[in-house]
């Protein structure tokens, strides 16, 4: 490797990038790259696999496309194609050792058949075909085309107590899901967690041929195995200088440092869907893998819980009714317009400090809706606590740009086009989720202001995204004078910088040399004392 390479790389591996993958996989006639991580896209594929029950296809899902760090194009008559199989017998199955119980020819014939189409059975490729969770097209998903490799809980969000409770019941869904997929993979693989460790592949050179470069590659980049509760398998990248590891499994939260993360099966698998019309709903979208929780489940459990909140008049099942739209009540919720069926009581100093609504000043007990109810409850046993509830959005894409150590081996990625699967958009969640986490430990302010992920061949560029359900303010909330004749329910003004204030502070960090702490005090100064109390 040149000298030039090496200081790049290096610079590639530095602080403000993170983390490190490979992209999944390219659009088939056009290349353009779909934007979601290798090791999340083959867990992704897994999970919709523990369905089949089979230990072969799991394990076949978890590594079909283990060789495509290693770079290996060539040119073909549509254009460049990602070389990233062997079809050599016995590659993969001298790579799975016999302490992993696996038909491991089984196993080799999957990944090797995941692209023919003669082989119907395939359940890798039913899973990447168009009805599958990973090959949905639309940036923004549009709840009536959720493919059907997805579950969905449905809930309706009119109004800033329900994106509460959402997202409660969305936490209590993913700890659900975490467990649900932990113990289906240990039941089908006897393992519960899955280590991904992209290695550096110490090659020379790029190949054209997967074989030549398999040949070249030292064995020990190439590994899968079992320790105690963990499946491992490395992903050799070509001109990576420092390994990674990610690993998804039963863990109870999201944890990083410098050259690692652990993501819970629940966040790596499951999505907080919107509508983006006018309807208000949401879908809490997980992938499909055999198993189906209910709406009123979680709220069962969110429930369980929960302490020292007061009476509330509502069953469970009347939450979970209310949360999806389908309570009817004889009355309206003086807070979201929903059906009500009791009063609710509000506190004097709620009412006053944080109400402008004539109606709620005026009185006392409110017909309010059993998810309002719940809502109101929690809001005001936690706003005096100076945590910032968020919920974690897909990362905005800003820019992709090649990596420059990649010029001469790619030739067809360009430009800023890319492509969003619904996979993609559950790894830009844990994009924004590994921000807002280093955001609260106080971080390196250069990463802050300008976050990059290395998606090799790519550098993607992006803006966090969260949604802020409870707000720490003694500003006035609810303006609800004209609202419920006009079905209109504003939350007070609410500041957060938004995606354009984010790209101006970049380009102001990378353009104008200022200094990254400076500018990042400066920002906090006019930024946060709207999210704190007073
Ligand atoms: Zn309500």
């Amino acid at each position: 490797m040149g000298q030039g390479t090496m200081r790049v790389s290096e610079r590639a591996m530095s602080k403000e990038y993170f983390p490190i993958g490979v992209l999944a996989r390219t659009e088939q006639q056009s290349k353009i790259p779909f934007l979601d991580d290798l090791s999340h896209h083959m867990v992704v594929v897994a999970a919709a696999n523990l369905a089949t029950g089979s230990p072969e296809a799991v394990l076949a899902s978890l590594m079909h496309d283990m060789f495509k760090g290693l770079m290996v194009w060539r040119a073909g008559v549509r254009g460049s194609n990602w070389l990233h199989f062997s079809t050599k017998p016995g590659i993969y199955e001298k790579l799975i050792p016999p302490s992993i119980r696996v038909n491991a020819k089984q196993v080799e014939s999957f990944i090797q058949k995941h692209h023919d189409s003669r082989d119907i059975a395939n359940p890798i490729r039913s899973v990447e075909s168009i009805q599958g969770p990973v090959t949905s097209l639309e940036s923004k998903i549009i709840l009536d085309q959720v493919p059907s490799k997805t579950k969905a809980l449905v809930v309706k969000l009119s109004g800033r107590y329900r994106w509460l409770l959402a997202f409660y019941i969305n936490q209590v869904l993913k700890q659900q899901l975490t467990d649900h997929y932990g113990n289906t993979l240990r039941e089908i693989l006897a393992v519960q967690n899955v280590v991904y460790h992209y290695v550096p592949a110490n090659l020379e050179r790029g190949y054209s041929d997967i074989d030549d470069c398999l040949e070249a590659l030292n064995p020990k980049a190439l590994q899968v195995y079992r320790d105690g509760d963990s499946l491992h398998i490395t992903l050799p990248v070509l001109r990576l200088s420092r390994p990674m590891t990610i690993s998804y499994g039963k863990f109870n939260a999201l944890e990083q440092t410098q050259d690692s993360l652990r993501v819970p099966f629940g966040e790596a698998l499951s999505l907080m869907a919107f509508d983006g019309a006018t309807s208000g709903k949401a879908k809490l979208l997980y992938v499909d893998a055999g198993f189906t929780i209910t709406l009123d489940q979680s709220v069962q459990t969110f429930l369980n819980k929960l302490k020292g909140l007061p009476h509330i008049a509502y069953s469970a099942s009347d939450i979970a009714r209310s949360l999806e739209g389908t309570f009817r009540g004889s009355y309206r919720c003086s807070f979201c317009g929903e059906g009500a069926d009791s009063k609710h009581r509000l506190s004097k100093t709620s009412k006053t400090s944080r109400f402008t609504s004539i109606q709620v000043l005026l009185d006392s007990r409110l017909y309010v809706c059993p998810t309002c109810a719940v809502g109101y409850e929690l809001e005001e046993q936690l706003r005096r606590k100076q945590d910032h509830f968020r919920i974690p959005m897909p990362a905005l894409v800003s820019k992709i740009r090649l990596r420059p150590e990649y010029d001469e081996l790619i030739n067809f990625i360009r430009g800023d086009n890319y492509l969003m699967s619904l996979a993609g958009e559950m790894w830009l969640q844990i994009l924004s989720e590994v921000w807002y986490q280093r955001y609260q430990q106080r971080d390196d302010a250069s990463y802050l202001l300008d976050p990059k992920a290395l998606m090799l061949p790519v550098e993607v560029e992006f803006i966090p995204q969260a949604i802020y359900p409870l707000l720490h303010t003694q500003q006035k909330k609810f303006a609800l004078e004209s609202s419920l004749a006009s079905s209109l329910v504003l939350p007070a003004s609410v500041k957060d910088i938004d995606a354009d204030e984010f790209q101006s502070i970049r380009r102001a960090y990378q353009h104008l040399g200022v200094s990254a702490d400076s500018l990042l005090k400066r920002i906090k100064q006019i930024y946060e004392p709207l999210y704190k109390g007073g």
